[in-house]
Parts: structure tokens; C-alpha cells; sequence
């Protein structure tokens, strides 16, 4: 018979990965703590209307990246692409929004892409959205967190931020009938996907990957020639935030965002480690959304952020820490009849030491296939329960990695002396 496989582009998270991404999601958690973020779940399907009137109906997302399906009712609905839209969704419905929130989220986003490196059909992204502050000092305390994110991770030298200012609807308006225009006068030139947006999606050509359109567009007018005073001074502002703080960037008037909820601050973290699949935290302000979305008004901004790129980062810039390959501190076996006082000592052990990972060996066996199953599991201390030790009430803790001398100690004493060195 033919064994079932996995959809393509959606992948297991074998027990070998997963150290490397709780160690990813506490950082990023501790550290959305630390600036006041609080978390918010919500639900992975829901309806497709929602994504239509967020994401925009021309975009690559809804377009043409969506699951959607029908469900037993025949009504449509579709596995979220990203997780702004049902966060306000869930915001606007619980009665969030009459306050300023700083929210956070993560969980599994499905985009039906061609897979490859850094681009998956299921992919996992933290998101962080605030609600009710209007920036550009929330802005730039966002990029101040990511910036703290990456140093802390190691990466700070492997990825570079990227700014632009979108402006407000009615800049953006003003600039599109220019932009069209000029683009009119020379549709010869441009690909085919580009000539199809001049009328239903002209800001995204701008982000067009095509060699020829990229070329023509560096003659086109800009749109920071269009920004209106508003939108020039919440740009400016933001810059100079950033630079009291520190925090390098670069102006990029392509970065346009594939999302059309976005308006004045836009923004990327690229790498270049991991070709095109180079962005690895991207997000701006979506001030008119909420509103769309038929809420009050609500100035907004956000960012998501690819864990699987990340996870390739960590690897390609060697900035996974070492502790993370060990499964368990201590292995504990047991050699004779000691079957019970080895579940007494080890469930004492786990009492008195509470962040030790203690494995006890199950299955029997000889001494010599134990300690090889403790050497194997790298473990930094086997702790042995013979028959001497059950009827003393004690356990010897031998040093696998070090060269500390073997001791037999009341078990107490042992645990203080692992609480002591922390194996
Ligand atoms: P890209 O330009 O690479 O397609 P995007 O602009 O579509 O990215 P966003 O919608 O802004 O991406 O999502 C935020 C982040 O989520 C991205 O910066 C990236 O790190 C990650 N991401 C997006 N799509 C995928 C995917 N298909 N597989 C893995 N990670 C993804
Ligand atoms: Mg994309």
C-alpha cells in the first residue's frame, strides 16, 4: 500500500527541532513581555470575506495564495494567510479596541506558495499589533524591540532594517493618478502582471520582481515627491527616533508591503543569508483597517515575523547556543532490584530540584547498556540507585562530561549539590 505523506510545503517539527524553536519562542515571548505585550489567540479558519476586505482583493494573498473552501453549510471560509486581520477581527468583537492594547500572538499561517527554502505552504509567524497610539514613537519603539530581538539572538550583524513611508490614503491617491500616468505612456515596457495592476493595483508593480519593470521604475515618479505634510513629518520623526536610539536603517522607497491595509511607516528586516527568501520580520502602521473592517477609527501598527526563516538564520549564522542540543541534565539508572526506590529518588529529585531534567531509565537492562543509553542521551550527570544505595537512602551522582570525582550522597544532599552546580 502506499504510505500517506505530508502535504507539500507543510512540515513536521521533529523532537530534534524543537528545542531550537522553544528557545525562539521564549526569547521572543520574554522579550514581548518586557515591553508590556500581552497575548491573544484566535481561531485559524476564518471567514473568507475577512481577508478579502483587509488583505485587499488584488493581491497575491487573496488572489491566488488563499486555502479557501466551502464549508458542509456552502459557506466560504479560509485557512488565515496572516494574522492581522483576525486579530482585529477578534479585537473589534471582544471589545478591545476603546483602549490603547499591545497584543501578541503565534501560531501556524498557510499560503498555498511554490515551496522552497524559507517558503512554506504552513508557516509559523509571531505577530505584534498595537492598537489606539497613533506614532511614529510606538513605530519606533517596534523597531527598537526587533532591534533588541536580534542582538539578543546573536544576529544583530546578519540583518539590516529597511523603512519607507507610504503616506496616507489621500497622498497615496495623488500618487497612484501620477504614477499611472507615467506608466501608461510606456505599458509596452512593462510585464504582463504589471500592465494587469495599472488599472486594479498600480502601487504593486512597484514591488514587481521582473528585471525590465524594475529598470523602467527607476525613472517613475516617487512617492515620497507625494507625501503630504502629515505624513513627511511622521517619517521624520520616526528617523529621528531611531537614530537617538541607535537603531541603523535604510530608506527604501520600492519596500511597499504585499498587503494593501498598510499606510504612512512600512518596514523589513532582511538578511542576506538566505537568498530570496531574505525577509525575515516585516510589518508597518495600517491606521484605516479597523475602520474598514467596521470599527471606530483605530491607528494601528504591526509586524509579523517567519520563525521558520529565522530558525535558518540561527543556523546559517551559527548563533544556535550550545545548551540546546542537550535533551536532558541527568540520567538516572537503577541497577538490581531497586525498582521502587529508583521512582522514589528520582520523583525526590524532581521536588527538591525543580528545573533539573531528569530522565529515569525504563526498560531494564545491564548496568553497561544504562550508563551507554545516559552517555548517549548527553546528559551531563548520571545518578545511580544500586542496592546499597536503595537501603542507605542514597544515590551516587557521577560526573559524564566533567571531572568532577563520583560522590554517594543522601539524596537531599545530592540535590543540593546539583541546585549547586547546576549540571
Ligand atoms: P515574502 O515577500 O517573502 O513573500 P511577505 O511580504 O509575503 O514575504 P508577510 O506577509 O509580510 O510576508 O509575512 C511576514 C513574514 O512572514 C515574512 O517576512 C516572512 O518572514 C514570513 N513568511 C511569509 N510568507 C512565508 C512563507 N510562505 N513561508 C515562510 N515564511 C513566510
Ligand atoms: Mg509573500
Amino acid at each position: 500500500m502506499m504510505k500517506i505523506r505530508s502535504i507539500r510545503g507543510m512540515n513536521d517539527l521533529l523532537p530534534d527541532q524543537s528545542p531550537l524553536w522553544q528557545y525562539l519562542e521564549e526569547t521572543v515571548q520574554g522579550l514581548l513581555a518586557r515591553y508590556g505585550y500581552r497575548e491573544i489567540r484566535f481561531p485559524v479558519l476564518e471567514q473568507t470575506e475577512l481577508f478579502k476586505r483587509s488583505i485587499g482583493e488584488v493581491t497575491d494573498i487573496v488572489e491566488k495564495e488563499m486555502y479557501t473552501f466551502l464549508d458542509r453549510n456552502g459557506e466560504s471560509l479560509t485557512l488565515r494567510p496572516e494574522g492581522t486581520a483576525g486579530c482585529v477581527r477578534a479585537c473589534e468583537q471582544g471589545g478591545l479596541l476603546n483602549q490603547a492594547q499591545r497584543l501578541w500572538y503565534r501560531g501556524p499561517m498557510f499560503r498555498y506558495e511554490r515551496p522552497q527554502k524559507g517558503r512554506l505552504r504552513q508557516f509559523h509567524q509571531f505577530g505584534a499589533e498595537v492598537f489606539g497610539l497613533e506614532g511614529p514613537d510606538v513605530d519606533a519603539e517596534m523597531l527598537v524591540m526587533t532591534h533588541r530581538l536580534w542582538q539578543e539572538l546573536g544576529l544583530a550583524s546578519h540583518v539590516h532594517l529597511e523603512i519607507n513611508s507610504l503616506g496616507t490614503a489621500d497622498d497615496r491617491a495623488r500618487y497612484r493618478a501620477a504614477l499611472v500616468s507615467w506608466l501608461r505612456e510606456r505599458s509596452d515596457r512593462l510585464d504582463e502582471d504589471s500592465r494587469r495592476r495599472l488599472d486594479s493595483n498600480p502601487l504593486r508593480i512597484l514591488d514587481s520582481k521582473h528585471p525590465d519593470t524594475q529598470a523602467l521604475l527607476a525613472d517613475a515618479p516617487r512617492l515620497s515627491q507625494h507625501l503630504g505634510d502629515e505624513s513627511v513629518e511622521h517619517f521624520r520623526r520616526l528617523r529621528a527616533l531611531l537614530d537617538a536610539a541607535g537603531v541603523d536603517y535604510q530608506v527604501n522607497e520600492r519596500l511597499v508591503r504585499g498587503l494593501d491595509y498598510y499606510g504612512k511607516t512600512v518596514f523589513e528586516w532582511v538578511t542576506g543569508s538566505l537568498g530570496a527568501q531574505g525577509t525575515v520580520c516585516a510589518g508597518g502602521r495600517y491606521d484605516g483597517l479597523v475602520e474598514q473592517l467596521g470599527g471606530k477609527p483605530t491607528p494601528a501598527v504591526g509586524f509579523g515575523l517567519g520563525i521558520e526563516r529565522l530558525v535558518l538564520l540561527l543556523d546559517a549564522a551559527q548563533a544556535v547556543p550550545d545548551s540546546i542540543a542537550r535533551q536532558v541534565d541527568a540520567y538516572l539508572v537503577g541497577v538490581g532490584d531497586v525498582q521502587a526506590a529508583v521512582f522514589t529518588t528520582a520523583e525526590r529529585l524532581r521536588t527538591l530540584c525543580p528545573v533539573l531534567r531528569l530522565q529515569t531509565h525504563c526498560g531494564g537492562g545491564s548496568f553497561k547498556s544504562q550508563m551507554k543509553k545516559a552517555d548517549r542521551s548527553a546528559a551531563a550527570l548520571a545518578l545511580i540507585v544500586g542496592e546499597d544505595e536503595a537501603a542507605a537512602g542514597t544515590v551516587t551522582v557521577k560526573d559524564l562530561r566533567g571531572e568532577r570525582p563520583q560522590q554517594t550522597l543522601p539524596v537531599d544532599e545530592a540535590a543540593a549539590l546539583i541546585n549547586n552546580t547546576n549540571p
